[in-house]
């Protein structure tokens, strides 16, 4: 399937990424600015970030009441910023090279992974917009009217509706999980590469799990058409959705809180590297977007997929005029990281990466697994080869030539000693235990 040969003078980050070998690549594109920004025909902006973390707050007593587990917390659903100085070896860092944490989204309640940010807010959304609709709420409901919609006259209206999704698994857990827990029909459309236990945790819970032979874009195409036939059908669309981008963008708030009650400065003398792992680039381009509102130029966003399903890399490289797949590159779109195989990055979300993204980097499946194994040593925290895919990106900046000298060009080498590594983590608190073990075993034996 590729579609030409390589050209004879490819540079070298193409031709390593071609050969699926780990590779580095640097965004030319990338400003300090970052007000309005244009995706998907239309502009967002700080406005619009602080407008899902404002409908997450106000939900948080439905979130309370319909989810047992967010009871104590609230209806927050958020991760802890954990120290991790046990996991530099691991990361690649020598001494003097900054700090290592870990944003712990692998134990995000509800959904399990990262998709609880984006997921949960586009199913609020809608119950919100139904709800409007048919009175149940008005634009004056505060927080503790949003306890109605877990009643009886607004589960009525929810039934009537069917939220549909196309899913390699978690999206499709979060999306199921939230959609069924409020009353609404929930249809997850999964493909060939989605995990056997997360089709039996959704069967369990009423949600209707259709399989579709192909990859990823196979079933999110289904889906899509699916729905389209079906007025009272909602879908969450992965490819273009900015609902889910933004409910991704509304880490960013309470990560900075975080980071402020760990004294952690971010500045021009304090760079913070944030490395995120990516499959079509909605929860990381969200989480990027947030972060580069509310942090400002000195937060430098990397994101980590597969050798053998860089999407978004080989789609930043490419530019808005093309939409490559990494087939197009003679690559497989095979990996064990079940939440990062997708041939073809989101175009929104390219799109608003293009001025705000550091850098991508490309990790090996026994990478991942070595990494995991790491994690579980250095901190007992437990997470899936996917989640691991953000630990391959310290070394590769701080500790590899081409990497350092992208820091010398961006004069960031003489503060590397105070930066800050940010790893985000992100899935692994549902994994089964027999299926975890199977990961440590196999980590253990590649390293
Ligand atoms: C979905 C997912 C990602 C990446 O999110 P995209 O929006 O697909 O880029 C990363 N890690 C895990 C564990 C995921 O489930």
């Amino acid at each position: 399937m590729r579609s030409s040969p390589p050209p004879s003078h490819e540079d070298p980050v193409a031709a390593r990424l071609r050969r699926a070998e780990p590779c580095l690549w640097f965004n030319p594109r990338r400003r300090d600015t970052a007000a309005r920004l244009p995706v998907a025909g239309t502009q967002i902006g700080l406005d619009d970030m602080e407008a899902a973390a404002a409908r997450f707050a106000r939900c948080a007593p439905l979130l309370a009441q319909v989810f047992p587990e967010l009871r104590a917390v609230g209806g927050v659903i958020e991760s802890p910023l954990l120290r991790a100085p046990g996991l530099h070896p691991a990361a690649g860092l020598a001494p003097g090279q900054g700090a290592l944490w870990i944003k712990a989204d692998h134990g995000l309640p509800v959904a399990g992974s990262v998709k609880a940010r984006g997921g949960i807010h586009e199913v609020l959304e809608l119950a919100e917009r139904l709800a409007l609709r048919h009175g149940l709420l008005t634009p004056q409901s505060g927080p503790g009217d949003y306890r109605a919609l877990a009643g009886p006259a607004a589960r009525a209206v929810f039934a009537r509706h069917t939220v549909a999704v196309g899913s390699t698994g978690n999206l499709g857990l979060g999306i199921g999980v939230a959609a069924s827990a409020l009353g609404f029909r929930a249809v997850v459309h999964m493909s060939a590469d989605a995990k056997e236990w997360k089709k039996e945790r959704l069967r369990l819970r009423g949600v209707q799990v259709v399989e579709h032979a192909g990859d990823y874009e196979g079933a999110v195409a289904a889906g899509r058409a699916q729905a389209a036939q079906d007025p009272f059908s909602h879908f969450v669309d992965d490819e273009r959705s900015l609902s889910l981008l933004l409910g991704y963008s509304a880490a960013a708030p309470y990560l900075r809180r975080q980071l402020r009650d760990a004294g952690i400065a971010v500045d021009a003398r304090h760079p913070l590297f944030v490395y995120l792992p990516c499959g079509v680039g909605g929860a990381p381009a969200g989480i990027t977007f947030g972060l580069r509102q509310v942090l400002g130029p000195h937060v430098h966003c990397f994101f980590a997929e597969p050798v053998q399903s860089p999407c978004f890399m080989v789609q930043m490289m490419a530019g808005q005029g093309a939409h490559p797949s990494v087939y197009d590159w003679g690559l497989t779109n095979k990996t064990e990281a079940d939440g990062l195989a997708v041939p073809r990055a989101s175009l929104p979300a390219a799109e608003l990466m293009a001025p705000l993204l550091s850098g991508c980097f490309t990790v090996r499946d026994e990478t991942l697994f070595r990494q995991l194994v790491q994690v579980l040593d250095a901190t007992g925290e437990r997470i899936e080869p996917s989640a691991a895919a953000g630990l391959g990106g310290p070394g590769l900046l701080a500790g590899t030539d081409g990497g350092r000298a992208w820091l010398a060009a961006q004069g960031l080498l003489p503060h590397l000693p105070q930066a800050t590594h940010l790893v985000w983590t992100t899935g692994g608190l549902f994994v089964p235990p027999e299926a975890y073990a199977r990961f440590v075993e196999r980590g253990r034996a590649a390293g």
